[in-house]
């Protein structure tokens, strides 16, 4: 279910349950938040417009011409690393600096990033088409036991090759069967590596989100 609309549904309704959360801990006072600014339309919708763009930004290699689909460096925790790394450099040489505050809109953006290679990890599941033929409960079931049992490789073989799988720039020595010995060599992850690759980095890149807003409150 890796299309592009899909993207955009999934990061929306992460990003409405980010908005509920923070407005339940902002009207309840249970951070200690001096700096922390009240939900406000204009927060919202630049919240909602970055959740928008950490949903695609994944599939920017599909606009750089020496890129593959499902290139590394876009479909890991590369970008939101730097993200991070940038409001921790700034936190630290100017804690006072009241850009920091924008931490509350890259979080957005690093759930909707992370949210995607986490929707990934479904190339074949049309969410239309199961809702059509199954409804809503158990299309929704289906996908959440997903993300336990499709690490176990219930997702047919045949929507785990090609462009699913993560590109490499660099050729990768592969073990040859036949051969018993190191001789093809390849430029994607295999698909057991894909996966893992695209759970752990798509679980990270949404808590990167959640630390910026843990490091605004309390750094
Ligand atoms: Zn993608």
């Amino acid at each position: 279910m890796a299309n592009r609309k899909w993207h955009m549904i999934t990061s929306i309704i992460v990003y409405l349950i980010y908005c509920v959360v923070y407005w339940y801990i902002d009207t309840n006072d249970l951070l200690p938040s001096p700096g922390l600014p009240d939900i406000a339309p204009l927060w919202i919708i630049t919240g909602f417009l970055m959740a928008l763009i950490g949903a695609e930004a994944p599939d920017w290699d599909l606009l750089i011409n020496w890129m593959h689909h499902r290139d590394i460096a876009t479909h890991s925790i590369g970008i939101p690393l730097i993200i991070t790394g940038t409001f921790l450099v700034q936190k630290t040489m100017t804690p006072d600096d009241p850009t920091l505050v924008l931490a509350l809109v890259f979080a957005p953006f690093l759930l909707g990033f992370g949210s995607h290679l986490l929707l990934d990890l479904f190339p074949s599941v049309d969410p239309e088409r199961e809702i059509k033929e199954k409804g809503i409960t158990k299309t929704t079931a289906t996908l959440l036991g997903g993300f336990v049992s499709g690490l176990t490789g219930v997702e047919t073989i045949k929507a785990l090759q090609g462009t699913y799988l993560i590109h490499l720039p660099l050729k990768l020595p592969v073990l040859s069967e036949k051969k018993g010995e190191y001789v093809e060599m390849r430029k994607t992850y295999p698909k057991h590596l894909t996966r893992w690759w695209l759970f752990f980095n798509g679980l990270i890149s949404g808590l990167l989100g959640i630390f910026l807003v843990i490091m605004l409150v309390w750094g």
